[in-house]
């Protein structure tokens, strides 16, 4: 078991800071390189999210917590920004509310897909948490 906590502002930047921290973290766990990827892809997609959407180029926090155990790895990514008015709506494929700045709605779909656990709860006017969760098929107890 460890864990790990990172507060970062919205900056464009910090996308890919907070992927690869996570991908640092999670080594511990032996990922193959297609799980490497998935979790790096889903991280990459829920802040880029609370960057574009959550804060609209505002600066604003965005936190990140990790946590691990033998063969999973638990990511939760909050924002504090405009929220979501219809989380269903907004989980539908091709969804996107920024139609006009080439954005193809397949974030949380992507998440979804790349992840073994994925839910995003939301209050508008408030902000939005991610949840997801990861299992690897080696894990930590396998390292060679
Ligand atoms: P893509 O991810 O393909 O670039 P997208 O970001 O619009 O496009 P999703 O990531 O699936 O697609 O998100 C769907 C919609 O949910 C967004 O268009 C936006 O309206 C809303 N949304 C997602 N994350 C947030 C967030 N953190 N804060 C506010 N709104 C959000
Ligand atoms: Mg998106």
């Amino acid at each position: 078991m460890n864990e790990m906590r990172l507060k970062f502002l919205s900056r464009s930047e910090n996308e890919v800071f907070a992927r690869n921290a996570v991908a640092a973290f999670v080594l511990p766990l032996n990922p193959t390189l297609d799980e490497l990827s998935d979790v790096k892809t889903a991280v990459s997609e829920a802040v880029t999210n609370s960057i574009v959407h959550g804060y609209r180029g505002t600066e604003g926090w965005i936190e990140l917590t990790c946590r691990s155990d033998e063969r999973s790895l638990h990511i939760e990514i909050s924002d504090s920004g405009k929220g979501i008015e219809d989380v269903g709506k907004a989980l539908e494929p091709f969804f996107t509310t920024l139609e006009d700045e080439e954005r193809s709605g397949m974030g949380f779909t992507i998440m979804q897909t790349f992840m073994d656990d994925f839910s995003v709860s939301s209050v508008s006017g408030k902000g939005t948490k991610v949840t997801m969760r990861k299992d690897f098929a080696s894990g930590a107890s396998n390292a060679g």
